[in-house]
């Protein structure tokens, strides 16, 4: 039911973080894995862990994904190199700190919607055409706890990653007969490069993650090994516009 062998699964952002927790888990169900971003020698260190992304050949295709003909050509030499693409994880995201919504400048608002929710489009729009020639398609989209809830230091982080969500509705709906399911996983507070800004930035982050997370503690990497072979396997057929949060309980807390 988990299997993955035969399949190739995109991870935008692959090559850390989250997207690398989730790579290393479609890798162990037997994916191959393709790891998408911008930086290649960081691509190329993922890829080349031993052991960390399988047995399948693994590779590294660098890529914008807020940029229209790179993550087209992605899509495309992907789909030359594996002869199908079957998961699409759209991972790849930044968040930039520019205080209060009345002091943030309209390129940094740009930027942040280009990489966190106009890539989503593009890279499910390109490859869509791949996933109608194999028979089906998973897409999972990485949200936030702010897809869900507000606070003054992320307008526009927080208005791309709602939405994520929303575009994952849609596009669940819209190639639902097309055998593609498409799903969003909202991690809560998770123990990355990004966040480890974040916590330089604010010193009472740990303390205040610590405290309102029931599970008392910070995600690893790892927590999103088994939602990501979940979403991309036979197991979630029929699940499809589904918005799920893996956050120790964060989102629940009263
Ligand atoms: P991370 O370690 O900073 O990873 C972000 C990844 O995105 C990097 O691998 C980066 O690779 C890639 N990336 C950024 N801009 C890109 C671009 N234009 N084109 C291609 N790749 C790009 O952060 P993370 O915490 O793992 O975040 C992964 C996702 O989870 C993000 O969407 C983030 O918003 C979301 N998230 C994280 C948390 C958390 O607590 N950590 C919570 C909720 C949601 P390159 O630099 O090589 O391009």
């Amino acid at each position: 039911m988990f299997d993955l062998k035969g399949r190739v699964a995109i991870v935008t952002g692959g090559n850390g973080g989250i997207g690398l927790g989730m790579a290393r888990g479609l890798a162990s169900a037997g994916a191959r894995v393709v790891v998408a971003a911008r930086n290649a020698e960081k691509s190329r260190a993922a890829v080349d862990e031993p052991a960390g992304l399988g047995a399948a050949e693994p590779l590294a295709i660098e890529v914008d994904v807020a940029d229209e003909s790179s993550v087209a050509s992605m899509a495309g030499e992907a789909a030359e190199r594996c002869g199908r693409i079957d998961v699409l994880v759209n991972n790849a995201g930044i968040s930039i700190r520019g205080g209060q919504p009345q002091d943030y400048s309209l390129a940094d608002w740009h930027r942040v919607l280009d990489t966190n929710l106009t890539s989503g489009f593009l890279c499910a729009r390109a490859v869509h055409p791949v996933f109608k020639r194999v028979g089906g398609g998973k897409i999972i989209n990485i949200g936030s706890m702010f897809s869900i809830f507000g606070n003054s230091t992320v307008a526009a982080y927080g208005a791309s990653k709602g939405g994520l969500v929303q575009l994952t509705k849609s596009l669940a709906v819209a190639w639902a007969r097309d055998n593609v399911q498409v799903n969003a996983v909202l991690p809560g507070w998770v123990d990355t490069d990004l966040t480890r800004a974040g916590r330089h930035h604010y010193p009472d982050l740990n303390d205040r993650v610590l405290r309102r997370t029931p599970a008392g503690r910070w995600g690893n990497i790892d927590d999103f090994a088994g939602i990501a072979v979940f979403l991309a396997s036979g197991a979630s057929d029929f699940i499809t516009g589904a918005v799920i949060t893996v956050d120790g309980g964060y989102s629940v807390q009263g």
